[in-house]
């Protein structure tokens, strides 16, 4: 059977001298493996379109679970990123996000665009990276079915306060006025940082970067987004390591 698919390539891996397994993302199956023949020669058709990070159109032979790529046609390559490493190794983690979390074979609405959007900031790096990537962990975080719940003091339902008081195991906000024990659960958010978690969890994915924050409290919320995706996906991830490791 033949199955026409947009998506971007989030993983390849080398096989032989001359095939690839691509990882592609998708809306309709989530993350898929592809077996792309000869696609390392020089004269292949479809090389352009197969480059990592890659935005295509793929037709794949599907038998089973396995798909082989028959033919691609790129959408937008993401080039930029291939000149800056530091750009780079954080979409190297924005994929290991998705391929260790995404359950294969099944939709994965969002995600894909997601992606596309995330990419496009990092390419084009209008914003920093720090914020790119408190971004994406917070609305990943959020699409996993972690979403925090950013809407008012879980107690008294101010919606806003000087000092509210976020709980990483729960999500919640709860303000200082209601908050009886202060512990190491909890981070304190400052108005301009609730704001830009809501901002994030709830505007439609096309405006998620679309915001201004001091750096100050860009560095506290790029904190807190790490800890709360790592918390709640139970794990760590190597390309995290590798970016935290060459980051300026
Ligand atoms: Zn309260």
């Amino acid at each position: 059977m033949l199955v026409t698919v947009e998506g971007i390539i989030i993983g390849k891996r080398t096989i032989g001298e001359n095939n690839c397994f691509l990882d592609i993302l998708t809306d309709e199956f989530g993350v898929i493996e592809a077996t792309a023949h000869g696609i390392r020669k020089i004269t292949s058709k479809n090389a352009g379109a197969c480059g990592l990070f890659a935005y295509s159109k793929f037709c794949l032979a599907k038998s089973g679970l396995k798909y082989t790529l028959n033919s691609a046609e790129p959408k937008y390559s993401f080039h930029g990123l291939s000149n800056d490493l530091e750009a780079l190794s954080l979409a190297a983690y924005f994929a290991e996000i998705i391929k260790t979390t995404a359950a294969p074979e099944q939709e994965a609405e969002g995600f894909l665009r997601l992606m596309a959007v995330s990419l496009f900031e990092i390419e084009k790096r209008k914003i920093t990276l720090t914020q790119a990537k408190a971004v994406f962990e917070l609305r990943v975080a959020s699409m996993l079915g972690f979403a925090p719940d950013l809407r008012a003091c879980r107690s008294c339902i101010c919606y806003e306060h000087e000092k509210m008081y976020f709980n990483y195991t729960s999500g919640i906000i709860i303000c200082a006025d209601c908050l009886e024990q202060l512990d190491d659960s909890y981070s304190e958010l400052s108005p301009p940082l609730l704001y830009a978690m809501r901002f994030i969890v709830y505007s439609d994915v096309n405006r998620i970067y679309h915001f201004n924050l001091k750096s100050t409290c860009l560095n506290q919320l790029s904190a807190l987004s790490e800890r709360y995706l790592l918390l709640h996906t139970d794990r760590n991830f190597k390309s995290l390591d590798y970016y935290n490791s060459i980051k300026l």
